[in-house]
């Protein structure tokens, strides 16, 4: 599964709702709704990943205030906020 790791943040949702938006409001075709939306959600897990190479988790998976990730095995102390 692709987006296999990437349970907090809700892909099929907005996936769905890209797709449904394109095809109702734009009057788009789905195969064409589907290649916009696999964009849209690429580019939302990229901004939702943390910069960091070693870490390169999802930024939900971060205590914002201790600015520490919450995967045991990360050596990510602090995120780096550039968005
Ligand atoms: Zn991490
Ligand atoms: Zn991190």
């Amino acid at each position: 599964m692709l987006w296999g790791n990437v349970t907090p943040f809700q892909v099929d949702k907005l996936w769905s709702q890209v797709v449904h938006y394109y095809i109702d409001k734009k009057k788009m075709s789905k195969e064409e709704a589907n290649k916009i939306a696999a964009a849209i959600v690429k580019k939302e897990i990229e901004k939702n990943t943390c910069q960091n190479i070693t870490c390169r988790h999802l930024k939900s998976k971060h205590i914002e205030h201790l600015k520490q990730c919450l995967v045991d095995t990360c050596p990510c102390s602090k995120f780096i906020k550039k968005i």
